[in-house]
């Protein structure tokens, strides 16, 4: 098993590709701490997995200090070990073209997207050079929108391209530290988050997909899972693309 005796933490583990992960690191053996802004669904998720004893569900904003702050804490006075970190959450979304989008829509996405995964990074990657740990991991969800762009998403897509070179800055920072860090680039995913796209964009899209289909999460999540692990320990800095072929 890939994890075994390793512990990770979720971000925005209740939901979507985040759920998916904590599904697969628990198969590979891993402890899990799935934090979310809603308690309740990173505690379903928890109740989802094998062993559900073995993990964790707290509660955590992204882009408050103090609430990832006090949701690291709960987690090593459990495990008495910080985590590695899957900074999944938040990707929230606020669309509309780029002459009609007010600044408070532009600057809430890259607030939420942008500084969720700055804050949870260096507390993590803090705690985990506090402890002397020398084989951490951290991965990012970003999104392939921030490397193509997207029609009605120039927030999203700058706050992805955004979490792109803060992968690459964190990752050559934190090496000498024993941190790696990388980020997946999801295109189209099937998860609560797109479930409100209309069938009719989803048919113009499949027919730019070569493989011709959306992802499931799963499939985002098996990736992730691979770039958390010993598997990968000779990548660092990389932004991984999981597009069904969508970019190239
Ligand atoms: P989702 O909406 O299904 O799940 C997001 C989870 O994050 C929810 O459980 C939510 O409660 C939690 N969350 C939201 N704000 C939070 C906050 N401030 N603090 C803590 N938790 C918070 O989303 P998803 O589709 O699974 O997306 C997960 C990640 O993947 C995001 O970063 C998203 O941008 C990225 N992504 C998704 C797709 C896709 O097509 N679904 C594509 C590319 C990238």
């Amino acid at each position: 098993m890939m994890f075994a005796g390793k512990l990770a933490m979720v971000t925005g583990g209740g939901s979507g590709i985040g759920r998916a992960v904590c599904r697969v690191l628990a198969r590979e053996g891993a402890r899990v701490v799935a934090a979310d802004l809603n308690p309740d669904a990173a505690q379903q998720t928890v109740d989802m997995l094998i062993n559900p004893n073995n993990h964790l569900a707290v509660s955590m904003n992204v882009v408050e200090k103090a609430s990832i702050a006090s949701a690291i804490r709960t987690s090593v006075e459990k495990y008495s070990t910080p985590p590695s970190l899957v900074a999944n959450a938040a990707g929230i979304t606020r669309d509309n073209f780029l002459l009609q989008m007010e600044e408070n829509t532009f600057m809430e996405v890259l607030d939420v997207n942008v500084k969720g995964s700055f804050l949870v990074t260096q507390l993590v990657a803090g705690q985990l050079v506090e402890h002397g740990l020398k084989d951490g991991a951290i991965v990012n969800l970003s999104s392939i929108i921030g490397k193509t762009g997207n029609l009605g998403q120039c927030n999203y897509a700058a706050s992805k391209a955004a979490v792109n070179g803060f992968t690459k800055t964190a990752a050559r920072e934190l090496a000498k530290l024993g941190i790696r860090v990388n980020s997946v680039l999801p295109g189209f995913t099937r998860t609560p988050m797109t479930e409100t796209v209309p069938d009719k964009v989803i048919e113009k899209l499949l027919k730019l997909i070569p493989l011709h289909r959306v992802a499931e999460p799963e499939e985002i999540a098996e990736v992730v899972a691979f770039l958390l692990s010993d598997k990968s320990s000779y990548m660092t800095g990389t932004c991984v693309e999981v597009t069904g072929g969508l970019a190239m």
